[in-house]
C-alpha cells in the first residue's frame, strides 16, 4: 500500500513513528511554512523532524531535534552576543548548515532533503511541500511576526489578528509532491496545526486540488480534543482564522478534500456535525503517549 503522509511537527512525528512501523510504502510531504534563517543557516523544522523520526534519531517526546544532542555551538553563539531563543542542537545545526551549503551551490530544497535523509538513514522519502519560499506570518497586536518569533520567542502570547502565507500565491507543489499525492493509495493528514502546518501546504497553489482530485482516500487524525489542541497554539490560531477550535473546525477546514476524520472519544457528540460536512467520522482514543498508541492509530487510519 502506497501511503503519503502530510506532516507538520510534534504530533505528526508521533504518527510517523507509528506509520513507519507498518509494512507500507511511505512518503512524507512536510510543511515548509515555518522554515527560518537562524545563525546563518536555513532551518526547516518540520522537514527535519520527519527525517529524524524516520531515521529513528528524533526526540519524539520533546517534539523537536535529535535525541541526546549537545548544545555547545548555541552556548558559544550566546557568549558571542547573539540572541539564542531558537534552540538548535549541534547535530541539528550541522544538518541545517549542510542544507544551506547545498542550496548555495544551486540545489533545490527537495534535492537537499533527499541527500540529507539518505545520509541520516531515513528509509522513506521526505518531500518539502514546495521548493518555493512560503513563510507563515502571524499578524499580531505587537506587529507582523515570523511564526517562530510568535511561538518560540514570544511564547504565543501576542493577540493574533491574522495569519498569512507569504509567497504562497506564486508557489507550486514540486513534481515529486504531485506524484506522491496522485499515485497514493491513501493520503494521511497527520495531527498537525491546521493553521500553521497544514494551512501553508493548502495555500501552495494547486496543492488543495491535488488532494481533492487524487483517487486515494484522504484521512486525517484530529489534533484537537474538546475545544483545545493536545499541544501548541492551534486553538488560538483557529479562533483567529474564524474557525471553531475543535474537531468540527478541523473538518470544516479540510472538508474540500477529506474523506474521513478520526476524532477523540470525548468528542463523539461532534460526529453528526462532521458528517453533515460530507466527511465520514470515526471515534477512537486519539492520544499518542507511547509507540503502541502510535502504531494502533496508524493502523486505524489505514482502515478508516
Ligand atoms: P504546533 O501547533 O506549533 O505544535 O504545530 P504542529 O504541527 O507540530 O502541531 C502539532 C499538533 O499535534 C498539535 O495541534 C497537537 O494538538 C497535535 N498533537 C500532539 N500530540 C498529539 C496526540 O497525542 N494525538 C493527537 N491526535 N494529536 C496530537
Amino acid at each position: 500500500m502506497k501511503v503519503t503522509a502530510l506532516a507538520g511537527g510534534t504530533g505528526s512525528a508521533k504518527l510517523l513513528r507509528g506509520l513507519k512501523s507498518l509494512p507500507i510504502d511511505l512518503t512524507v510531504v512536510a510543511n515548509v511554512g515555518d522554515n527560518v534563517w537562524m545563525y546563518g543557516a536555513y532551518v526547516c523544522p518540520d522537514v527535519d523532524v520527519a527525517c529524524y523520526t524516520l531515521a529513528g534519531i528524533s526526540d519524539v517526546e520533546r517534539g523537536w531535534g535529535v535525541r541526546g544532542d549537545t548544545f555547545y555551538s548555541l552556548e558559544r553563539l550566546a557568549r558571542l552576543g547573539l540572541e539564542t531563543w531558537f534552540k538548535l542542537g549541534d547535530m541539528d545545526l550541522a544538518v541545517c548548515l549542510a542544507r544551506t551549503e547545498m542550496l548555495r551551490r544551486g540545489g533545490s530544497l527537495t534535492s537537499a532533503t533527499e541527500r540529507i535523509r539518505r545520509a541520516l538513514g531515513a528509509p522513506s522519502p521526505v518531500l518539502p511541500a514546495t521548493d518555493h519560499a512560503v513563510e507563515t506570518r502571524v499578524e499580531t497586536k505587537k506587529g507582523d511576526l515570523h511564526l517562530q518569533e510568535f511561538w518560540v520567542r514570544d511564547r504565543g502570547r501576542p493577540a493574533v489578528l491574522r495569519v498569512r502565507y507569504r509567497g504562497a500565491a506564486s508557489s507550486s507543489p514540486t513534481e515529486q509532491v504531485a506524484r506522491a499525492v496522485s499515485d497514493a493509495d491513501r493520503v494521511v493528514v497527520c495531527p498537525a496545526n491546521p493553521v500553521t502546518s497544514v494551512g501553508p501546504m493548502l495555500a501552495v497553489r494547486g496543492f488543495a486540488s491535488l488532494l481533492s482530485s487524487t483517487r486515494a482516500r484522504v484521512v486525517a487524525l484530529s489534533p484537537m480534543s474538546g475545544r483545545r489542541p493536545f499541544s501548541g497554539p492551534a486553538g488560538k490560531l483557529m479562533k483567529a482564522a474564524g474557525r471553531r477550535p475543535d474537531s468540527v473546525g478541523v473538518a470544516e477546514m479540510y472538508a474540500g478534500f477529506l474523506d474521513a476524520l478520526l476524532i477523540s472519544k470525548g468528542d463523539a457528540g461532534m460526529k453528526r456535525d462532521i458528517e453533515r460536512l460530507g466527511v465520514e467520522c470515526a471515534v477512537t482514543d486519539t492520544l499518542m503517549s507511547n509507540p503502541r498508541d502510535e502504531a494502533r492509530l496508524a493502523r486505524e487510519l489505514l482502515r478508516a
